[in-house]
């Protein structure tokens, strides 16, 4: 029988899934390898986040800025579709697991780590694409709402990592 690793990684919902992206921002298939193979060779169990976009506004969303889903009732969707992620986490580390890092979504207005993408413009949405919007440092309202929760649970050192979405 082998023994358990008791290492826990905690990813992004799209890391693990494409499928949640909005269209046309995805560069592969499925799950990302190049993050996810190594977190399965090094024995590491993997703990999937909830995609806080998809469950809010679908699979027809277009992309949007963090001015965008600042919103309470957005911050509140996050909040509860976390909390059952927060208690298993809350329950691993009791058991004596090391929940290592939660690996983000860099440029996500949701997921980013160090970067998000801001720069809402107003207006019509024809003519809209692109506007002002950029990279710009700071954190996405998902990221930063699980950062609250687990500081909450008492798991306020676990370190975050962005990966290039
Ligand atoms: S970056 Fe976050 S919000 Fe965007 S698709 Fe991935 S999991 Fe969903």
């Amino acid at each position: 029988m082998p023994e358990r690793s008791r290492r826990i990684v905690v990813v992004a919902h799209c890391h693990l899934n494409a499928n949640t992206k909005v269209l046309r921002l995805a560069c592969y298939p499925g799950v990302r390898k190049e993050v996810i193979a190594p977190l399965v060779a090094g024995g590491a169990g993997i703990v999937q986040l909830p995609c806080p976009e998809a469950s809010f506004l679908g699979m027809r969303r277009w992309g949007m800025t963090v001015e965008q889903y600042d919103t309470p009732a957005y911050r509140r969707h996050c909040r509860g579709i976390l909390r059952t992620t927060v208690d298993t986490l809350r329950t691993l580390a009791d058991d004596g697991c090391v929940i290592g890092t939660v690996l983000g979504v860099e440029g996500s207005p949701s997921c980013g780590v160090e970067t998000t993408c801001g720069g809402y413009a107003g207006g019509e949405l024809e003519g809209a694409s692109g506007q002002d919007a950029a990279r710009i440092p700071g954190r996405g309202v998902f990221v930063d709402e699980l950062r609250t929760m687990l500081a909450e649970a008492g798991l306020g050192d676990v370190p975050f990592a962005g990966v290039e979405g």
